[in-house]
């Protein structure tokens, strides 16, 4: 078995089976993320038309406040022309002169809210077009996803041959060994040594575990126990 070669390749194409794995897994959490983005956009619209109504409301009562203050103001008027004293005749003008000073008060509140109203009204494509741009992305990402499931799906099946015709190459003995470790971390279970040390743990290995790997023996590390090749393009 041309062990050191064809151990790296085992090792690339379970990380890229993980990676293609992740890929597929990902999609549908990055989908929910442009849910979520498309219904807060719409609580906005939703809450930007409650509150526009909201003010609209406070604007109307306030002009029937004003309403009947101006009617008030009238009858007093009238009741100051037939005052029957100079006392009574005061008193109606004091209160004619708070009226008014109120009506005053009143119409500046009446017009600061209506102006809210107009330049709040003008942001109504705003909040639309959020929601409309929000939909867009989702839609388009999701349409993404779907070719791009696709491809995964048919690379992964690739992977999981290749996967399979390079275990066949590994002696029986190991194997099994080789599988528990596959089945409980992935990818990790394998390491290429690095430096003279395994690229997991970095636990130094022995001079003769070197020239053992390297003529063929499968060797695991006696460390972190992940199954240990050398990358020849980088341990030479
Ligand atoms: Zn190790």
């Amino acid at each position: 078995m041309p062990a050191t070669n064809s151990l790296k390749e085992l090792h690339q194409t379970h990380q890229q089976l993980e990676d293609a794995r992740h890929q597929l897994e990902r999609g549908p959490v990055q989908i929910k993320a442009r849910e979520s983005i498309v219904r807060k956009r719409e609580k906005e619209l939703e809450d930007y038309h409650a509150e526009l109504k909201r003010q609209k409301m406070f604007a109307d009562q306030k002009s029937l406040d004003l309403q009947s203050l101006e009617k008030k103001i009238t009858d007093l008027k009238v009741k100051l022309n037939s005052a029957a004293s100079n006392r009574e005749f005061d008193i109606f003008k004091e209160q004619i002169r708070a009226d008014e000073m109120a009506m005053s008060v009143l119409e500046d509140e009446i017009l600061e809210i209506m102006e809210r109203i107009d330049s709040e009204t003008a942001r109504q494509e705003e909040y639309e077009q959020n929601v409309a741009k929000a939909k867009e992305d989702r839609d388009a990402f999701r349409a993404q996803f779907e070719t791009k499931s696709r491809e995964l799906h048919d690379t992964i099946q690739k992977l999981e041959k290749h996967l399979a015709s390079l275990e066949r190459l590994l002696p029986s003995e190991p194997k099994e060994q080789y599988r528990r470790l596959v089945a409980s971390r992935g990818a990790k279970a394998m390491s290429a040594v690095s430096n003279g040390a395994c690229g997991n743990c970095y636990v130094n290995l022995t001079p003769q575990q070197r020239i053992q790997i390297k003529s063929g023996v499968v060797l695991f590390c006696s460390s972190c126990g992940a199954l240990l090749y050398i990358d020849e393009s980088q341990e030479p």
